[in-house]
C-alpha cells in the first residue's frame, strides 16, 4: 500500500475569542489517502494554519522539509519509521511544538488506515482492550468573571445530569485570587455532594510561583478534597513540577503542553508527577501516545490522555485507554461548539454511570460529516 496525498482541511469559527483557553474553536483536520482507496483521518491540535504549513513546506533541506515529502509514496503500515523519518527531516523547527503536533496528525491516521486494511479497530492493533467502556470525567472552563459562582453551579449541575461522576473545571477566571478560587469550588462542591470527583486545572497561572501553587494548592485540596490539580506552573518549570508534587497530598498532573516518549521522560523522572497527559493530537500521535504509557506504566503513575478539541481526539482516546491499564480516565470536552459535537457522524454518548464506550469499528471508528467541514472551512 503507498500513501498518495496527504490533505490538511482547516476549520474554523468565525467568532474565535482570543482570550478564552477553548481548544474547540477551529481544528485542523488530516487527511491521507493511499493507492488502495482506503483514506485515514487524523486532527493536528494546533494553529490550522501553522499546521498546514508544516505539512506542505517546500524541502529546505536534510533536516527541514514538510511532511509530505516524507510520507509521499510510502507504505502506511511503516508507521514507526515514518514518525522517526518525520521527526528526523523536521529536526532544525521541530522536537517540540508544531511541527510534533503536524506528525501527530498524520500517525492518526496511518493508524486509522491500518486498522480499516485489517479490518481491526486501533485499539487492537495496539495491545487489545483492557476496558469496553471507560470512565468519562467532564471537562468544562472556570467562568471567566471569577465572581460568577452561579456558573459554577450550573456546569456541575449539568454534569451530574449528563451522567457524570467527575467534573474538571479550568483556566477561566481561576487563580485571580484565593477566596475567589475558595468560592468557585465552594460552589461546585456544595452542588455536586461528597462523592463527585472535582479537578482543578490551574491553567499554568501560578506561572513560576512555586510557593503559591503549593500553598493555594494544599488549601483548596483541604477544602475541598480534589481529585487532582493539574498544570500549576509551566511545563518546563520540572523541578518546580517536583517540588510540587512532593510538597502536595493530592495528585499533580500536567503533560498537555508536553511532547514525545523524550519529553515525558524527563517529565515523568525528574517531575516526580502523579498523573502524566499527553494529547494524541499534540504529543506524536498513537505511535507516541503509546511509549508514553508505557514510560508512565513503569514510572507507576496514570496516563490521562488530554482533549479539548473534536471527537476524531475523542475516539483515539477511547482507543488509547482501552489499550493500556494505567489510563483509566477519559477527557471529556462539554464545550458548545459544533466542532466538538459535529465534526464526525458518530457520537460517543456518555451513559448513566458515567461512562463511554471504546469504539469496535475498523480503524479509529469516525466518520468524517464533511457538511460540517464545508460550513466552517477557512482557508488561512
Ligand atoms: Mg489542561
Amino acid at each position: 500500500m503507498e500513501i498518495t496525498d496527504v490533505t490538511v482541511h482547516t476549520v474554523s469559527l468565525t467568532n474565535v475569542a482570543g482570550e478564552k483557553a477553548d481548544g474547540t474553536q477551529d481544528a485542523a483536520i488530516i487527511e491521507v489517502e493511499t493507492d488502495e482507496g482506503i483514506t485515514g483521518y487524523g486532527e493536528a491540535d494546533s494553529s490550522p494554519a501553522v499546521v498546514d504549513a508544516i505539512v506542505n513546506a517546500p524541502v529546505s533541506h536534510d533536516k527541514s522539509a514538510g511532511l509530505i515529502s516524507v510520507v509521499l509514496g510510502r507504505d502506511p503500515f511503516d508507521v514507526e519509521v515514518l514518525w522517526n523519518e518525520m521527526f528526523d527531516k523536521t529536526y532544525f523547527y521541530g522536537r517540540k511544538g508544531a511541527a510534533i503536533t503536524a506528525m501527530s496528525g498524520i500517525d492518526m491516521a496511518l493508524w486509522d488506515i491500518m486498522g480499516k486494511a485489517t479490518g481491526k479497530p486501533v485499539h487492537k492493533l495496539i495491545g487489545g482492550a483492557h476496558r469496553k467502556s471507560v470512565r468519562a470525567y467532564a471537562s468544562t472552563l472556570f467562568p471567566a468573571d471569577p465572581s460568577d459562582t452561579e456558573t459554577m453551579r450550573e456546569r456541575a449541575r449539568t454534569a451530574r445530569e449528563d451522567g457524570f461522576t467527575a467534573i474538571k473545571f479550568g483556566w477561566g477566571g481561576f487563580g485571580e485570587a484565593y477566596e475567589t478560587d475558595r468560592a468557585l469550588l465552594a460552589a461546585a462542591r456544595e452542588e455536586l455532594g461528597d462523592s463527585f470527583d472535582i479537578m482543578v486545572d490551574a491553567g499554568m497561572i501560578w506561572g513560576r510561583d512555586v510557593k503559591r501553587a503549593i500553598k493555594d494548592g494544599n488549601r483548596l485540596d483541604e477544602a475541598f478534597d480534589l481529585y487532582w490539580i493539574e498544570e500549576p506552573i509551566y511545563a518546563d518549570n520540572i523541578d518546580g513540577y517536583r517540588r510540587i508534587a512532593e510538597a502536595s497530598q493530592t495528585r499533580i498532573v500536567g503533560g498537555e503542553e508536553e511532547y514525545t516518549s523524550y519529553g515525558f521522560r524527563d517529565f515523568i523522572e525528574r517531575g516526580g508527577v502523579d498523573g502524566v497527559q499527553p494529547d494524541v493530537a499534540r504529543s506524536g500521535g498513537i505511535t507516541h501516545m503509546c511509549k508514553i504509557a508505557t514510560l508512565a506504566q513503569a514510572a507507576g503513575i496514570p496516563l490521562y490522555p488530554h482533549g479539548y478539541s473534536t471527537d476524531l481526539i475523542i475516539a483515539a482516546n477511547l482507543h488509547l485507554c482501552a489499550a493500556h491499564e494505567n489510563a483509566p480516565l477519559l477527557e471529556y470536552c462539554v464545550e458548545d461548539s459544533p466542532l466538538r459535537w459535529e465534526l464526525v457522524e458518530e457520537e460517543f454518548p456518555v451513559d448513566a454511570d458515567g461512562y463511554v464506550a471504546v469504539p469496535d469499528e475498523p480503524g479509529l471508528g469516525v466518520t468524517i460529516d464533511w457538511d460540517t467541514v464545508e460550513r466552517y472551512r477557512t482557508e488561512f
